[in-house]
């Protein structure tokens, strides 16, 4: 696989008090892990500290990020704060954070940018090798649907059926 450049925290991180943290938890690479299995996986992400999450595609490709605090397992959302952002900082240390972390290039001034030299379409590119192993890891983690959603799936199946029936768009 490629190798991306990592950045140490600064001075500027330490004045920003991890914006990065407080609402993109980043992404992971495969080469974060040892053990690519169903098994070896699963048991990292029973740890709590990790999120499954997709890119908008049909069907969806999955990756693994860093877990948002109060979210589900199996999530399609960004905007949260990290699980393992702490007062002082990051819990993990620099070799356990996600590439996607070690990856981002601290901005020079408040005002300047961070950039991330591993994207986040990178990652779901380089899952993409896994991807029967993130769906069973869906199946397994993934939050059953209460009586209520299935009631109102059924709804909006049944309104799109009469809606095609009656040659709406
Ligand atoms: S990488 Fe950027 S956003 Fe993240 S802590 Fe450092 S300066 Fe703040
Ligand atoms: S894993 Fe650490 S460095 Fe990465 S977003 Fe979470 S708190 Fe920040």
């Amino acid at each position: 696989m490629t190798e991306y450049p990592v950045y140490e925290a600064t001075q500027q991180c330490a004045i920003c008090k991890g914006k990065c943290c407080k609402y993109m938890p980043g992404h992971y690479s495969p080469t974060d892990f040892s053990d690519l299995s169903f098994e070896g996986l699963k048991a990292e992400i029973e740890k709590g500290n990790i999120a499954i999450d997709w890119w908008e595609a049909d069907p969806k490709e999955y990756y693994l990020r860093a877990r948002q605090i109060g979210e589900e397992i199996v999530h399609g959302s960004w905007g949260g704060v990290c699980v393992n952002l702490s007062p002082t900082g990051c819990n993990l240390s620099w070799e356990e954070r996600p590439l996607g972390c070690r990856s981002l290039k601290p901005s020079e001034s408040s005002r300047g940018a961070c950039i991330g030299s591993y994207t986040k379409r990178q990652s779901v590119d380089d899952w993409k090798v896994y991807d029967s192993v993130l769906r069973e890891l869906v199946a397994c983690f993934g939050r059953k649907k209460t009586p209520l959603e299935e009631q109102m799936d059924s709804v909006v199946e049944a309104l799109n059926t009469l809606f095609s029936s009656m040659g709406g768009v």
